[in-house]
Parts: C-alpha cells; structure tokens; sequence
C-alpha cells in the first residue's frame, strides 16, 4: 500500500512513548522513577467528577453541537473576560478534544503547502509535526538559556519571510518552564502587526505559575493584537483532567469558523460528559489549582536544587509549567558500561535501563544539551530518582 507523504513526515509523539514505555516497565514490577509524564499526578477534582456523573444520569450523553456547548463557550467566554479583559462572541470559541486538538484545527484551517510557521526552541513536540502534517513548514527560532529562553523579536525578524504565516507562543513554556515577560509581549505584538503575522498563544500552563507571577495573555495587549492572536487553552494542566480530553481556541471569527468547519467534519463534539465537568472546572476549580500549584512548586524547588548540586548538571530554575530541563552538556561525551553518551538520548536510555529512571531526551523538543523531567510526580519519587541520577552520574567516566 502507498500511503500519504505526510504519514511518513512525523512520528509518534516521542514524550507519550516515554511515558508508555515507563508504564509498561512499572506493569511489570520494576520500581521506575517516572520523570516522563506530562500530566499532573493530581486526581481531578472532585465536584467536576460529580458533575460528569450528574451529566451520565440525567441522560446527557448525546452528541452535541458540534463547536461545544453553549453553557461551556459561554464560561469561557466570561474567564477569558474576567482574566483577561478579553472579549469573544460565541461564533469566536471552539471546543475541542484537546489543546492538541485546538491546535490541529489550527493548523489545518491556516497552513498549506510553502506557507512557514515560526516556531521558538525548545519547543513542544507537537508544534513540528502538525505544520508537517499540513504540507508547511516549521521554521524554528533559536533561543538563549542564559537569557532565560527569552525571544528576541530581531531575530524574529529576521526569520519572517513572504511565506510566513504565524508565530506560535507557549508561556509558561513545555519543556523550558520559561515565560515571557510583558516587555516581550509588546515587541512580539508590535511586530506581528507590522508584519501581519498571526500569533498563536498556547497558554495551557498559564495558572501554573510560581512566585506570585500572573499570567498575561498576549491577546490582552489591546484589540488591535487580540484580532490577530489565537489564544490556546484547556483543563488538561490546570484541573488535572488530561484524559477527559477538552480544550478550546478563542480567536478571530473568520479563522474559528474554518475551524469549527474542519471540526464538524472529522471528530463532531468533544465528549458531551467531558464538557459538562469542564463546566464545573472553570466556573469552581481555581482553589484546586492553588492547591496543586502550592504542591508543585514544593517539588520544584527540591527537584532543581537537587540537580544543580550534581557536577556536569546546571537547572534554571522554572518559572512555570511542571517540568525542570536541566542542561547535561557537562556529561554529554563521557563513557558508560555500554558506550559513549554521546546525546541526551544515549543518556536517557541509559538512565532507563541502568538506573530504572525514565526521563525525555532533549532531541524531539530541539534540544542536544538537555534532558526534560516533570515533577508532577510525588515528593518520595522525586527523592529517590535524585539519588538514582547522582549514583548513574558518578559512574560515567
Ligand atoms: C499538554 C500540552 C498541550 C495539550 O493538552 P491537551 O491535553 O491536548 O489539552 C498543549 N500544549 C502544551 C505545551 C502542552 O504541554
């Protein structure tokens, strides 16, 4: 069988795999350190639950309209005012399966062949491989860690060509833990409207943010920016409600009705269930938030501290998301048993299978210095991964 160019252009996401491949060791009865997930280790809360129990006995199981409920367009309508002074129509939001689903949509209803997405590294995988999968091409910005990953709109600049159609944005950013202060908002804003870009603001970590930081949606900058920003979210990070599969785009009209349009014919409604908890999540979630929020940074200090004190380790210290990056550079050429590690991929294998610890190699998020681990795992995983990691670091010679 002859299949699709594009089918042969991505491949399986390689943080799932991670996690897929820790899970099944862990099936088996080996004790893993598991550093690869993406998720909060957080049950969801409970009043969502109920409401997805209410939404199963009052019969609420149908499809429905196919961009999402009124009742849950409309809670997000009023978070995204309430938040961010932003204000969308209904015909402006989209609900779907998924951030990663939203973004699909995106991608689908904006790029075809030739057109160029900029893309700033170390990005989430995703991001590549759905301009790939839509015939386009991810051009990618490079990046400083000593500037905290901060983008520098002349380098942008110098990126944007006839073909450019966006720039995608992740603040607080997956695998970094960066976010972009207002100052860099404001250039980013000024350049995509001087060069008519559209922006594409993955905020799916927004309320996962540490000391006292708020968050700033790039659409807030004024109405001018929000007609050409598409702001991405979900419940996924921030309600611990990764499985229940909803995520929104809120956007201008003519983009979100292509989208809606594209939705409509390939997956329908997100699940009716999900929605109606999804409801309950952003209307009463916020105090479960704070509390997984407070936990979390608990974590991050212990997690950074602990690696910064192994040699050849240097880990900034995150200023959101749940993830440290730490940069390995400093192990990266010396020998192990089996080999040299060479890449944070040989290191991440031998982590594995050494040391039972499952971390993410820096290479699928446009990284060859730096290895990614979540800490939304317990403070005792945490702990004891640590003293894995500085027992395999000591026998590299
Ligand atoms: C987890 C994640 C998403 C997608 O989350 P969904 O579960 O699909 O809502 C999107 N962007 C980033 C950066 C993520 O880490």
């Amino acid at each position: 069988m002859k299949l699709a160019a594009r089918a042969g252009r991505i491949t399986p996401s390689p943080t799932l795999a991670m996690a897929a491949t820790a899970k099944a060791m862990a099936a088996r009865g080996i004790d893993v350190a598991d550093f690869s997930s993406g998720e909060p280790d957080f049950d969801t809360p409970e009043p969502v639950k109920a409401a997805a129990e209410a939404a199963i006995r009052a019969g609420f199981t149908k499809y429905t309209p196919s961009s999402g409920i009124d009742e849950l367009r409309q809670a997000i309508i009023d978070k995204l005012h309430a938040e961010q002074g932003l204000r969308y129509e209904k015909s402006q939001v989209l609900v779907s399966c998924g951030a990663k689903h939203s973004l699909y949509n995106l991608a689908e209803a904006l790029l075809e062949a030739g057109d160029e997405l900029i893309i700033p590294v170390p990005y989430w995988v995703s991001y590549a491989d759905q301009t790939l999968l839509n015939d386009a091409t991810p051009i990618f910005l490079p990046t400083r860690e000593e500037n905290g990953y901060a983008i520098d709109s002349h380098e942008l600049e110098r990126l944007i060509t006839p073909r450019t159609k966006a720039i995608i944005l992740n603040s607080p950013c997956n695998p970094t833990g960066a976010t972009y202060d207002r100052t860099t908002l404001e250039r980013l804003a000024e350049l995509a409207l001087r060069r008519d870009l559209l922006l594409i603001s993955d905020e799916i970590y927004e309320k996962v943010l540490y000391d006292g930081a708020r968050h700033t949606s790039i659409a807030s900058l004024g109405p001018e920016v929000a007609a050409r920003t598409v702001v991405i979210n979900g419940v996924s990070k921030a309600y611990a409600m990764t499985g229940w599969r909803i995520g929104y785009a809120a956007g201008p009209k003519d983009l979100l009705i292509a989208m809606a349009n594209i939705q409509s014919q390939s997956t329908s409604n997100p699940c009716s269930i999900s929605q109606k908890a999804a409801v309950v999540a952003l209307r009463d979630g916020d105090a479960f938030t704070k509390t997984m929020v407070a936990e979390f940074d608990r974590r991050r200090r212990v997690i950074v501290e602990r690696l910064n004190a192994m040699p050849g380790v240097r880990c900034r210290m995150p200023s959101g998301a749940f993830y440290a990056f730490p940069n390995v550079s400093g192990l990266l050429g010396r020998q192990s048993s089996s080999g040299t590690i060479a890449t944070p991929t040989d290191l991440a294998t031998y982590l594995l299978q050494g040391f039972q610890v499952a971390v993410v190699p820096g290479e699928p998020f446009g990284s060859t210095q730096h290895i990614r681990l979540s800490y939304a795992t317990s403070m005792e995983t945490i702990v004891r991964g640590m003293d894995r990691l500085d027992a395999a670091f000591k026998q590299l010679t």
